[in-house]
Parts: C-alpha cells; sequence; structure tokens
C-alpha cells in the first residue's frame, strides 16, 4: 500500500493568471495510476481554497482520495465551528502554511482554536515548516507542549534551513511527525538515523514536484522492508486511524 501523504489538489480559484497551477481529479488519479500509489492526502492550494470542494472530492473517491482542508486562521471567524464542520464532511486533517498568512505556528491567541479543534475530532494539522521565521521547528515544539494529544506533521522537515532542528525537535517529541516531502535525499537519510519509521511519511508535493521524482528519492534512500513499508503508507494511515 503506499500512500502520498502531500498533495495539493483543486482548482485555480481567484486572480492568479500568473500562477496557472491546478490539480483535478482526472490528473491526480491517472499519475496515481500511472506510478502505483494507492491513496493520496490532498491538500488545498493555499490562495482561495475552498475546503468544501475538498471534502466532496474525497466523497467521490472514497478509495482513492482523503481530503485535508486548509485553514487560515484569519479568515475563519469562528475556527471551532469550522473544523467541526469539515470534520463532520469527513476531512481527515487540517494544513497551515503560516508564512503566506501572518502568523507564527505557536501564537496561542491565533490558533488555540485551531489546535484544540484538532486535538478534539482526533485530526493531525500538517504545518508547512523551515523556510521562514513563522514557520520554525522549535515553535512546533511549543506547539505539541502545549497541547500535549495534539499529532504534528512538519511538511518539509525542516526544509534546508532548518532540516537539523527538525530532526532534534522530533527526536524530542513523540507527536511529531517528519513529511520529507520536497526535503533532500540527506535530510531524509539523517531522518531515518535518528527517528524511527513510525513517524515519517512519503509524500511529493505534486504537482509542483513530480510524483515520479520524489518516489525515485524515498526509493534510493531506504533499503529497509519494514521502514519502507511505514513510511511509503502505514505511518500515515496509522495517524489518520484508517484501515491498512
Ligand atoms: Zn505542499
Amino acid at each position: 500500500m503506499i500512500v502520498n501523504a502531500h498533495v495539493h489538489f483543486g482548482l485555480l480559484w481567484g486572480p492568479l493568471e500568473n500562477w496557472p497551477v491546478g490539480y483535478t481529479a482526472d490528473e491526480l488519479l491517472r499519475d496515481m495510476d500511472r506510478d502505483g500509489i494507492d491513496k493520496a492526502v490532498i491538500i488545498p492550494f493555499i490562495q482561495n481554497y475552498d475546503n468544501e470542494f475538498m471534502a466532496k472530492s474525497a466523497k467521490e473517491h472514497p478509495d482513492r482520495l482523503i481530503a485535508f482542508a486548509m485553514i487560515n486562521p484569519w479568515r475563519h471567524i469562528n475556527r471551532k465551528d469550522d473544523i467541526k464542520r469539515y470534520a463532520d464532511l469527513g476531512i481527515k486533517g487540517i494544513k497551515l502554511k503560516s508564512p503566506w498568512e501572518g502568523y507564527n505556528l505557536n501564537d496561542d491567541m491565533i490558533l488555540g482554536d485551531v489546535y484544540e479543534a484538532c486535538v478534539e475530532h482526533g485530526m493531525p494539522v500538517l504545518v508547512h515548516t523551515g523556510d521562514d521565521v513563522a514557520c520554525t521547528p522549535l515553535q512546533c515544539e511549543e506547539v505539541v507542549r502545549t497541547y500535549t494529544e495534539i499529532t504534528l506533521i512538519m511538511a518539509h522537515a525542516g526544509f534546508r534551513n532548518l532540516a537539523d532542528e527538525a530532526v532534534r525537535v522530533a527526536k524530542r517529541n513523540k507527536r511529531i511527525i517528519l513529511d520529507l516531502t520536497a526535503a533532500t535525499s540527506q535530510q531524509l537519510r539523517d531522518a531515518l538515523r535518528e527517528i524511527e519509521p513510525e513517524r515519517i511519511v512519503f509524500g511529493s508535493d505534486s504537482p509542483f514536484m513530480d510524483e515520479r521524482v520524489e518516489l525515485e528519492k524515498f526509493s534510493v534512500v531506504i533499503d529497509d522492508e519494514h521502514a519502507k513499508k511505514c513510511i511509503m503508507g502505514e505511518t500515515i494511515l496509522r495517524i489518520l486511524k484508517m484501515h491498512v
């Protein structure tokens, strides 16, 4: 079972003619079939996101697509109500991209409701990390120490800038998961040396990164069969409480 835990999905919304990126269900399923991917976690493009559309798309392909919702906390007045509604629609997790939206990941005043609601509904929070002061691994550590039942997935595992810090933070905090999407193969090697494969996930950041390239990176670096099974699918399914 191979699960791609990080795919951007949806139509192009909003006034962004200069950024013509979209990824439809037809395109995604075609690529998944080509690449031997069983399921994909779909995350909205962050601009003018539509979480209901995400839920609807996952419902149309229940065996293949797993929907996450995006929350820009500035755009949701009743954050807890909105997250409950998304949970009721079948959304499995919440994505935050703080550097583009003007807040820090450890800002309780802005995100407290989001983190509490995610704990309440058993949703992991997928956070962009590493390329900005608004999304550091140390901020993630503060979050998991404040919200002790939360599961925090660090997308890109600190990217280049904070890759070492991401591994150290994950080592100290069992509720942190490393998503090595779009990270270097050396980052993946470093993570494997320090963190158990039950806390590492594969993703591709499609359509920005080519799924085939990311698959190759994981296949070149991981030689242990148990680690491969976990990282390529079992870890994310366990976190989402879905059957393997
Ligand atoms: Zn991404």
